[in-house]
């Protein structure tokens, strides 16, 4: 800056000393400000056509303020250049990988309108791109469920959803499984991805397990019913009791297996139910406490009963009933001797939800995600020992997804558990007639339809 002014100064000062020997120091001094301004104005220009094309203008040789613009304007071309080139190599190689993927992926905007779609869209979703650019995805894809899906995730506060399932309507044979995320403010992003061998081999593997289950039962039978039958025989020396005694208990341990298998394999036929009967809840609680009072006496708990009696749910009875007996069976089991346990049956704004709490044994952080895996166990003796089969909070979480229900297991190392099963609001309802049921199951309850806590 100091250089242009002091360049200026001596311009004007060389002027005036020319002028004033002319006799016309004014004179002078302005024609030559006027040359100065008009040469500024033509390297001003230069300027303009260098930023605005500088690689068909090579950068001028100039000196001072202006030097050190172009220098830095060089200098900024060139980052951006280069950023430029970088950003399209990424972009180009990005494109390429979306490419290769085997599965769909469709951009939508917030009206549901075709932005991008990469190559397999067309294979997997008979999508094409450019094609069908701008094109509702919903005009393309005619699915209730996946529209009701994409719809969903297109909220704001939307959680990452499971995505759904569905038969392909190019292919019969094809089962997609797609998925929708919104990742801008305006964008989704749709994953199309083909499952059906994946889900062959899933029916192939349950189809296995029920075909051997199946084919173990009759043998089991024969088996268990030999070695009772020897049992009962009084010439069976004395050295054969304890041997036949063990094979009895063994051959009833697979057949519990055997059994919940079998279940197990019935519910995952039909993954979702259409809940019709009308489950009374205390009536299947009465039940249940009826038959495992042998074993909380036996081990001196005391089971505490915190239940709304006019609340039912529609459902399935045998299946609800199984998958909280093997919840009261498993707080009974876990808990050491003199231990106490809650059995709660509520609803709230969220839904209805059954409860079983206990102080026994806990189960460590790790294991809790992994429990409701077959034969999961964290301790297999003591499960053993119990009568257990590693099956039990399987069948819970297969029965509750039936009823899209969900089950929340709380628990801490040596201080307890609680096993929720949460169940929408839309299958809970208040039902008067479950106050007969309760009274005729011996339940005592008072006006505000809760059966007060019951201590055995
Ligand atoms: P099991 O037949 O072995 O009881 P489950 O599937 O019912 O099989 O349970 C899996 C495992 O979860 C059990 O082996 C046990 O380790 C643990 N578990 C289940 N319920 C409880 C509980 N109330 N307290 C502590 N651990 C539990």
């Amino acid at each position: 800056m100091q250089y242009d002014i002091w360049k200026f100064i001596a311009l004007l000062s060389v002027a005036a000393i020319l002028g004033y020997s002319l006799g016309h120091t004014f004179l002078v001094m302005l024609l030559v400000a006027l040359g100065i301004i008009v040469w500024q104005i033509f390297r001003l220009d230069t300027l303009y056509r260098w930023v605005e094309k500088p690689r068909d203008n090579p950068m001028p040789e100039v000196s001072g303020q202006l030097y050190l613009l172009y220098r830095s304007l060089n200098r900024k071309s060139n980052k951006s250049a280069k950023r430029k080139r970088q950003l399209t190599s990424f972009l180009s190689q990005f494109r390429k990988a979306v490419g290769a993927l085997p599965d769909a992926i469709v951009l939508i905007d917030e009206r549901g309108k075709i932005e991008w779609a990469n190559a397999n869209a067309k294979t997997v979703l008979g999508i094409r791109w450019p094609g069908d650019s701008a094109v509702k995805f919903s005009d393309l894809i005619r699915h209730p469920e996946v529209e009701a899906h994409i719809e969903a995730a297109g909220k704001l506060d939307a959680p990452v959803a499971q995505g759904v399932v569905v038969n392909s309507l190019s292919n019969n044979e094809q089962i997609l499984n797609i998925k929708c995320v919104r990742y801008t403010e305006k964008l989704r992003m749709i994953v199309a991805r083909d499952v059906s061998r994946l889900i062959q081999i899933n029916q192939m593997q349950r189809d296995f397990v029920a075909n051997v289950s199946h084919e173990l039962k009759t043998p089991l039978t024969v088996l268990k019913g030999y070695v009772e039958i020897l049992q009962g025989t009084e010439d069976v020396p004395q050295r054969f009791r304890k041997p036949l005694e063990q094979m009895r208990l063994q051959g009833e341990r697979m057949q519990f297996i055997v059994n919940d298998l079998l279940y197990l394999a019935k519910l995952e036929d039909n993954a979702t139910l259409k809940p019709s009967e009308r489950v009374d809840v205390t009536h299947i609680v009465n039940t249940i406490v009826e038959s495992v009072q042998p074993l909380i006496k036996q081990k001196r708990h005391k089971l505490e009963l915190d239940i709304d009696y006019n609340l039912v749910i529609s459902g399935a009875q045998t299946e609800l009933h199984s998958a909280f007996s093997n919840l009261i069976t498993n707080a009974i089991n876990y808990t050491p001797d003199n231990g106490y346990i809650r059995v709660h049956w509520h609803a709230n704004d969220g839904g209805a939800i059954f409860s079983v709490k206990d102080d026994g044994l806990g189960i460590a952080a790790n294991h809790i995600e992994r429990l409701t895996q077959r034969f999961y166990r964290v301790d297999t003796d003591r499960s053993r020992d119990g009568g257990g089969t590693g099956l039990g909070l399987a069948i819970v979480k297969h029965v509750l997804q039936r009823h899209g229900a969900e089950l929340e297991i709380l628990s801490e190392l040596g201080a307890g558990s609680e096993f929720r099963c949460k169940f929408p609001q839309q299958l809970s309802l208040k039902d008067t007639q479950a106050l007969t049921n309760a009274h005729a199951s011996g339940g005592a309850q008072n006006q505000s339809g809760v059966v007060p806590k019951t201590l055995f």
